[in-house]
């Protein structure tokens, strides 16, 4: 065992059948650092962040977080999915409290840090709704803070940005810096590339399950990482001047 710190991932697989999700992927992102994975659809992206949370076993591969198995660190690790969900007779209120709870929280610092959150994330005036009547923006808010009311050692984020609006967006890198500086592990999936060109210390990008690229923001030395994504995945965006006069 190293004294590495951080997470750490070696030669990762998991396959769905005849399909090679996540082909033998390594990377590691240290403490303090907003690491971001980033791919084509299908990619493996999803895979790869369920795999690091628990919720999807790999075939084989080791995972770490500060040298320790991460079977046995689930408690320091929140999971964002790109698509979250709040049972619709829950408020955000109670989804928060219910997670604070899970995390082994006692009830008065579950208060403070809903307080705090509530104040950040401006939910002050529907935090006690039923999040039934919640639009997505909204329920992403909520499960956001669920994540930062946890203080994880750990963030996994799948897609935080859909959904929010731009105050919200920025609110929620202002936490995820701040949540780095303290010495967290921030891993991000994102498709909005020019925002976390700004806000992510490293990028990795894969592409048919396999890690083609990892560079700092420094390494990027102010090239387009979109452009740099579509060089080193082979892709590009369609050619469609024709499409209006086909028909
Ligand atoms: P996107 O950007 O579209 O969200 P992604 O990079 O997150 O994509 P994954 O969701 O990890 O991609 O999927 C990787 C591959 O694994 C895809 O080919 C997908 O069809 C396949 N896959 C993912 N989950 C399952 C599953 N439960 N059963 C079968 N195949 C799956």
């Amino acid at each position: 065992m190293t004294d590495r710190k951080g997470l750490e991932i070696s030669s990762l697989v998991r396959r769905y059948g005849e399909k090679t999700a996540v082909d033998d992927l390594s990377f590691s992102v240290d403490r303090g650092d907003i690491f971001a994975l980033l791919g084509p659809n299908g990619a493996g992206k999803t895979t790869t962040l369920k795999m690091i949370s628990g919720l999807v076993i790999p075939d084989s591969g080791d995972i770490t977080l500060n040298d320790e198995p991460v079977g046995s660190a689930r408690r320091r690790i929140a999971y964002v999915p790109d698509e979250p969900t709040i049972f619709p007779n829950l408020s955000g209120r109670e989804y928060l409290r219910y997670a604070g709870r899970l995390r082994g929280l006692d009830p008065e610092a579950i208060h403070q840090r809903i307080l705090l959150c509530s104040r950040v994330f401006e939910m002050d005036g529907w935090l006690d709704h039923r999040s039934g009547s919640y639009s997505h923006g909204m329920i992403q808010r909520v499960v956001l803070s669920g994540a930062f009311i946890a203080r994880p050692d750990l963030y996994v984020i799948d897609e935080p940005l859909v959904g929010l609006d731009p105050p919200a967006a920025e609110t929620f890198w202002r936490m995820v810096e701040a949540a780095a500086a303290e010495g967290a592990v921030v891993l991000i999936s994102t498709h909005t590339l020019p925002i976390a060109s700004i806000h992510c210390h490293r990028f990795g990008i894969i592409h048919n399950g396999r890690l083609v690229r990892t560079l700092s923001r420094g390494e990027l030395s102010g090239r387009d990482l979109q452009n740099l994504f579509f060089e080193v995945t082979g892709t590009s965006p369609a050619e469609v001047q024709d499409f209006f006069h086909c028909y």
